[in-house]
């Protein structure tokens, strides 16, 4: 079967369904994705008569952006591997979208689509409801992937103090830095800021060998790299544990499992440590927020937290 008649088999799938609006989400692989649970339970409880369908496409990203667009989609996300190749087919796109290189919410317009980065809003509310800040703090980041473009401009946003940005591929880290020094570079420029040098050098590209390099302090470490996802994963780059000592808190990326051994080893540490979940709850429930104008309120939230919960770990 050709990718064509995939999504029109989806398209008359969804259409069997009763609903007024339809909502979705393009990918590959996409058939374990956890967004139908956070969008279908706000339709259900908020009564908006919505479905969410996820789409598996193989390529040809921008004859499905149109023909989503014809058929009348409301909303989409897109994950992986689609988040920065979808850019072009944009008819408009947020500014710290544009910023992050990658777009995971697309909101109907008149024209076409406006791409947001919700997965980068989603980690700071996760962040800040777990009592942690990013303002003023020194961070170690893990991982220099496309999530990791997220962190780092939520990093640059938020007014983090020093970004150390450790990665396998030096290469991959040292283009992150760049491109976020750059950034901020223009921010203080059009701010009118004075910048010292320690500003303009405020993300610090690590290959994992070097993180000696990093001086002793205490550190919000943020997990962004695929370690830890399968079962038999160890801790990620880093495997000198005394390292880890000097997290003041932690955040690992991922939800599945729900305990990495990176998360393990902070509480054993007695450093507080979250996982990736909330930040996908919330990267959804600000998706939606966007597609319907709606609030949803924290009762909602919870309600979706134990749904997802539920579906993960039970
Ligand atoms: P990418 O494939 O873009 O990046 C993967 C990162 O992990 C890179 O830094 C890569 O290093 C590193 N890496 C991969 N394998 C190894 C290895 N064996 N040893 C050392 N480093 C390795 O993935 P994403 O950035 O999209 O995703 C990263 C993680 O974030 C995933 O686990 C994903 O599940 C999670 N995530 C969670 C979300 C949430 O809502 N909670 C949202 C998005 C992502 P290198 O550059 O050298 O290749």
């Amino acid at each position: 079967m050709n990718t064509l008649k995939i999504m029109q088999k989806a398209v008359e799938d969804y259409k069997n369904i009763e609903s007024k609006r339809y909502l979705g989400i393009f990918g590959n692989p996409i058939k374990h994705t956890l967004s139908p649970i956070i969008h279908d339970t706000i339709s259900d409880e908020l009564s908006l008569e919505e479905r969410y369908i996820p789409f598996e496409i193989q390529d040809d990203l921008g004859r499905y952006v149109k023909e989503a667009f014809e058929d009348g989609i409301v909303g989409l996300n897109i994950t992986v591997p689609y988040k920065e190749k979808v850019i072009p087919y944009l008819s408009d796109i947020d500014e710290d979208a544009k910023k992050i290189g990658a777009v995971n919410t697309l909101v109907r317009c008149e024209n076409g689509y406006k791409g947001y980065n919700t997965d980068m809003e989603g980690l700071y509310k996760s962040i800040i409801e777990a009592g942690m800040n990013i303002k003023d703090n020194e961070i170690i980041m893990l991982g220099a992937g496309g999530a990791a473009r997220a962190v780092a401009y939520m990093c640059l946003k938020y007014g983090a103090k020093k970004v150390y940005i450790v990665n396998r591929s030096l290469e991959n880290a040292t283009r992150l830095a760049k491109d976020m020094n750059e950034l901020l570079r223009e921010k203080n420029s059009s701010e009118k800021i004075n910048t010292s040098l320690n500003d303009i050098e405020k993300f610090i590209p690590l290959k994992a060998d070097e993180y000696n390099e990093i001086p002793q302090g205490r550190y919000m470490f943020i997990q962004c790299t695929s370690v830890g996802l399968k079962a038999e994963d160890g801790l990620p780059l880093i495997f000198d544990k005394e390292f880890y000592k000097q997290a003041s808190c932690a955040v690992d990326l991922i939800y599945n499992p729900a305990k990495t051994q990176f998360i393990k080893l902070m509480e054993e540490n007695n450093i507080p440590a979250i996982n990736g979940l909330k930040m996908l709850l919330y990267q959804g429930i600000i998706a939606n927020e966007l597609w319907n104008g709606i609030t949803v309120n924290a009762d909602l939230s919870e309600k979706i937290f134990v749904a997802l919960n539920k579906k993960l770990y039970c």
